[in-house]
């Protein structure tokens, strides 16, 4: 523990009444859900000694307030959805759950911004936008399951990125508790801005390091009249990701989405949505979804796309302009990450990106590498922005073997990732998961920028400790 005190009776009577009882948990069986997220491994799964579930803003500032004078760690928990192990409290203490704090607290369709508490799911922030004939354009594959205030912890990506951006082009204000109890509230409704630092985009994607996110201003869209989605299953993986720079440079057309699937992952999801896939032997599938407020529009944009598909070799294009075929489209893109999971129960999913011109030749390092040490790594993702998740799977392998081989292979591929002009993560964050890599991949500079930062907001070091920098 070194640096960190233990939880208390005291200090467990003190969350009682700062809360209410009910709100404070100690039961150890009902502590084990919020040591983990969905990382698989044993060495990113921590028990806390408290969880405590507020219900307000001034509750979370009284924790923190206390935490930080009692030298307890506290670590910020969504959903639980995170690949990172971002919200596993890596040095026990309080797990503050944000699940109470979800509501919607204003729809301004004269502004166009939705207001909202951090425990709102982004599937309900997406429906409740939609009922208004609007868009929130975030779009994780978790969307029905992950938290809003996880989405901006994370700056999480998704599907829509190519054409919107990831969380943080989404987001124009937020409330912050921090560290030290404080309440911070920066931006708003404004679109324009530069009032100081941009201390918005300094919050979003500081994985609940930095200040636990207590309000959000999301900025909404019209809602487009019309979405059209593509399939094009190839019989080689270079051929279907050839295709990818091209859709954007060639045809002139910005699509929303643009994800592809290997074969192991096609086979994967098969196999978990127990329904047949069409050409389900295929190398690839590319998947892309157009969107916009003319069918004539969308129609032409899905034809000269499918044309150049099948002139780079794609086996057939499928066109879902209906909701249950784009349905069946998406749940078999959406489900991977599950479906790996039921292939090899322990696996390493990583989330490396590069620019998209560097895809083809990442994947082809990728396969050399799973060759080179006899492991399988299946690949998927977002292919219009260049993030792709390859996937190593344990599958037959002891625990040293799976240890060393992990290592080494990961080694590799971050190498292969850093020669392609690509970094760590495009999506799922460094949390504990990628902390020793980031210090090995990032320069000293910058890692002395990132710590400055911290310890500047978190001076006792209380809030998510050993995640992105280890200061401990
Ligand atoms: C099947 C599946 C598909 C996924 N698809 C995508 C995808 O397409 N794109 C993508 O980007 N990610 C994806 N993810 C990863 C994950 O869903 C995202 O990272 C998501 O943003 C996490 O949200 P959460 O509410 O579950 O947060 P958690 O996992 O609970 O926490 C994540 C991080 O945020 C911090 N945090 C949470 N809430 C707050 C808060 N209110 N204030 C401060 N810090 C906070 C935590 O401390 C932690 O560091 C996927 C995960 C799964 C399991």
């Amino acid at each position: 523990m070194g640096r960190y005190a233990a939880v208390t009776g005291k200090v467990v009577d003190e969350l009682a009444r700062i809360l209410d009882p009910a709100r404070v948990v100690t039961d150890p069986e009902k502590l084990a859900p919020y040591a983990h997220d969905e990382v698989s491994e044993a060495a990113y799964v921590c028990m806390p000694d408290v969880v405590v579930k507020p219900n307000t803003t001034a509750e979370v500032s009284a924790i923190l307030r206390l935490a930080n004078r009692e030298m307890i760690p506290v670590t910020p928990r969504g959903a639980g959805t995170g690949l990172s192990a971002g919200c596993v409290p890596m040095h026990g203490g309080i797990v503050l759950s944000l699940e109470n704090m979800n509501r919607v607290i204003e729809v301004d369709r004269r502004n166009l911004f939705m207001v909202v508490e951090p425990g709102v799911t982004t599937g309900e922030v997406q429906r409740i936008a939609r009922e208004q004939g609007l868009l929130y354009a975030g779009d994780p594959c978790s969307s029905e399951s992950s938290q809003i205030g996880g989405n901006l912890a994370e700056n999480a990506g998704g599907n829509k990125a190519v054409k919107y951006g990831t969380t943080s082009k989404h987001v124009y204000g937020l409330e912050v508790v921090l560290p030290t109890g404080e309440i911070v509230t920066t931006g708003g409704k404004c679109v324009k801005d530069v009032t100081g630092y941009d201390l918005v985009h300094l919050f979003v994607g500081s994985e609940g390091t930095l200040g636990v996110i207590t309000k959000a201003w999301l900025k909404l869209l019209p809602l487009p009249k019309f979405q059209v989605d593509l399939l094009a299953p190839f019989d080689d993986m270079q051929k279907a990701i050839e295709v990818v720079p091209r859709v954007m440079t060639e045809s002139g057309i910005v699509p929303t989405a643009v994800e592809f699937m290997d074969s192991l992952s096609i086979k994967a999801a098969e196999l978990y949505l127990n329904s047949s896939l069409p050409h389900s032997d295929a190398a690839a599938y590319l998947i892309v979804e157009l969107e916009g407020n003319s069918e004539q529009q969308v129609e032409s944009e899905y034809e000269a796309i499918g044309h150049l598909c099948m002139q780079c070799g794609a086996l057939e294009v499928y066109i879902a302009d209906n909701l249950a075929t784009q349905d069946r489209i998406w749940k078999a893109r959406k489900c991977v990450a599950e479906a790996l999971r039921v292939v090899s129960p322990i696996y390493c999913m990583e989330d490396i990106t590069v620019p998209t011109s560097e895809i083809p030749q990442l994947l082809t390092s990728i396969s050399q590498i799973s060759k080179e040490f006899d492991v399988k790594i299946p690949a998927f993702g977002h292919a219009g922005d260049g993030n792709i998740h390859a996937t190593l799977l344990r599958e037959g392998m002891d625990d040293a073997t799976w240890e060393t081989t992990k290592e080494k292979a990961l080694h590799e591929m971050y190498s292969a990732t850093y020669r392609h002009g690509g970094n760590l993560s495009g999506e799922h964050g460094i949390g504990a998961k990628r902390l020793r890599p980031l210090e090995r991949f990032v320069d000293r500079a910058q890692m002395q920028v990132l710590k400055s930062i911290k310890a500047a907001l978190d001076p006792n070091l209380i809030l998510n400790p050993g995640k992105i920098v280890d200061m401990n």
